[in-house]
């Protein structure tokens, strides 16, 4: 049976095959007798090799012009998976199945072995091609970033009037790095932390991006208390003439923080404060009211802090708004202010000396959870 047409190539009479779609081309390739055809017949179609690239500090694999991690930490499924998405089996081929098996040959080369069967022209086919797969290890730009000690803000952790505590300058570095800790986790390879530089007013933070330094301020200010405000210098201008702004985030902690105990200087006594995270809340040591102020209230004093406070002996109860106890540095009775706190079976309480006076603190359970 002939369709009257003959081989293009060797001009032997082809038997009859489906009709491409009408107004389709019918190809050169597809006019040739089957002998011609797979005469230089390919199933696979396979890159002589393939050169991965690996970030040899985080592991992180580059996809064209980007970096991505994958979180491997054994290079073969990787190399793996760049050899079946570089490979092409023939259009014409039908019922395709095929395997890759890896052949580490060294710490930086994979072997890969790929079989493949297919049908075309109702032929059964098969082939094996070997692919080279070299990974080379560098630098991804996050690393070289982080390497280099690029940022593009700083977060400055400062207090008003006063140095963060110890306390107060770990906590923000710590926050800092739990902020950027999860915007990594969502995948963001431009966080990083590029370094942190204490100095004796406190700690410099210095962050991949403006944003994020935003981010990290803000929430040393929910957490801590205190304000913030941003000044941008401008630090160079970028190839295409671009101003290139660097941020600095002045973390300003307030003035005073949860413990200290202050005088608000409007006759009521001294206040110990519980938190300072917006308006300063407190308790007032002589009648256990609560007391709040505004950030840039009028000026309070600091007197000391609930540390400062000693246990002393309860001499005697007056009555609803007094109590004995002994001045713990004279050993003399004094009648003091009885706070609503103030246990009447309690032996012993701790009390604060300052030039306001001696008043009676709250125990830690009492203050526990008031804020
Ligand atoms: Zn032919
Ligand atoms: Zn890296």
């Amino acid at each position: 049976m002939s369709s009257g047409e003959f081989c293009p190539r060797c001009g032997d009479p082809v038997p009859d095959r489906e009709e491409p779609l009408p107004g389709a081309p019918r190809d050169r390739e597809e006019a040739l007798c089957d002998a011609c055809y797979f005469e230089d017949f390919e199933l696979v179609d396979a890159p002589d090799r393939i050169e991965v690239a690996v970030c040899a500090t985080c592991g992180a694999i580059k996809r064209g012009n980007r970096w991505v991690d994958v979180g491997a930490d054994d290079y073969t499924d990787v190399a793996v998976d760049e050899v079946v998405e570089a490979l092409g089996v023939h259009v014409r081929a039908r019922e395709v199945s095929w395997g890759v098996e890896p052949e580490q040959v060294d710490q930086n080369t994979v072997r890969m072995h790929c079989h493949f069967s297919g049908v075309v022209r109702g032929t059964h086919q098969e082939e094996t091609v070997v692919v080279p797969v070299l990974i080379s290890r560098g630098t991804c730009t996050r690393c070289g970033r982080i390497a280099g000690g690029y940022y593009a803000s700083v977060v400055q952790v400062r207090g008003d009037g006063r140095t963060p505590t110890p306390e107060e300058a770990s906590r923000a570095v710590e926050i800092a790095e739990e902020y950027i800790a999860e915007r990594e986790a969502t995948g963001d390879r431009n966080a990083f932390v590029s370094g942190v530089e204490e100095t004796d007013d406190g700690p410099d933070i210095k962050i991949s991006t403006n944003q994020m330094g935003q981010g990290v301020s803000n929430r040393i200010v929910r957490e801590l208390g205190g304000s913030v405000e941003s000044y941008p210098t401008l630090v160079t201008e970028d190839g295409d003439g671009n101003e290139v702004y660097r941020v600095t985030y002045a973390v300003r902690l307030p003035q005073f923080s949860s413990g200290d105990v202050v005088d608000p200087d409007d006759g009521d006594g001294p206040v110990l404060v519980r938190s300072v995270q917006g308006n300063l809340k407190g308790t007032r040591l002589a009648s256990g009211d609560d007391y709040e102020r505004k950030p840039g209230d009028a000026d309070a004093r600091k007197l000391g802090s609930r540390d400062d406070g000693v246990e002393t002996t309860v001499v005697a109860v007056e009555d609803a708004h007094a109590v004995q106890v002994l001045d713990p540095e004279t050993y003399e009775s004094k009648t003091i202010p009885r706070p609503d706190y103030f246990d009447p079976d309690a032996e012993t309480v701790p009390v604060f000396k300052s030039r306001a006076g001696l008043h009676i603190l709250p125990s830690d359970a009492d203050d526990a959870g008031t804020s």
